[in-house]
């Protein structure tokens, strides 16, 4: 599947007139990153995205990542989504598909852990069997994970389960001690704020 197809779906849930998250078509080169955002939609979570094959594969994880070794969290499989969709933190307009406030609230890059070299096509056939090992380094985040396909289907179920590593550290709660942006300090109401201010 060409990256044009993939970003398919993404496009058309969105009208590039009315939200302001990127339409996407970068591209880019060095480790690949991650990112999760914090997304006050309808129900708050968080959406994970790693960066495979040109595109952002993403889950919502309800709960957030757990740093306790074991941990397992529920993660649905969402649309793929562009690269520069890492960097948006804003505010999604209502009556557009995702309404509500899109925060950064941990970046980084990652590794594969399930293979020797981070070659793409590793990590996009662990994807389609179902099974990745990944080595987050994010500024909150920082050890393995594992996510496991549970249910296919029109939703895709998984598991994030953390793995038992160093940094595993069941006493941290990092969703509710380190609630605000990295990439801008601010917490959803400033976010919220500051755009409401904007399109005065
Ligand atoms: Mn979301």
């Amino acid at each position: 599947m060409t990256r044009k197809d993939k970003l398919e779906r993404y496009r058309g849930k969105r009208d590039f007139g009315k939200t302001g998250e990127p339409r996407g078509g970068g591209s880019r080169q060095g480790a690949p990153r991650f990112v999760i955002q914090k997304h006050d939609a309808s129900s708050l979570h968080y959406d994970l995205r790693l960066e495979i094959g040109g595109v952002l594969v993403s889950w919502a994880v309800p709960k957030g990542l757990s740093t306790g070794a074991g941990d397992k969290r529920l993660a649905i499989r969402t649309e793929d989504h562009p690269l520069d969709y890492a960097d948006f933190e804003g505010v999604i307009p209502e009556g557009e598909y995702g309404a509500g406030t899109v925060m950064v609230w941990d970046a980084g890059t990652f590794r594969n852990l399930l293979a020797g070299k981070d070659d793409g096509q590793g990590l996009e056939q662990a994807l389609a069997d179902g099974l990745l090992e990944v080595w987050l380094e994010g500024e909150k985040l920082r050890g393995g994970y594992a996510m496991k396909r549970t249910d296919s289907g029109d939703e895709e179920r998984w598991l994030a389960i953390k793995l038992d590593d160093e940094g595993a550290d069941a006493r941290r709660l990092p969703t509710s001690t380190e609630p605000d942006s990295v990439r801008t300090g601010r917490s959803l109401e400033e976010i919220a704020a500051d755009e409401g201010r904007e399109s005065d």
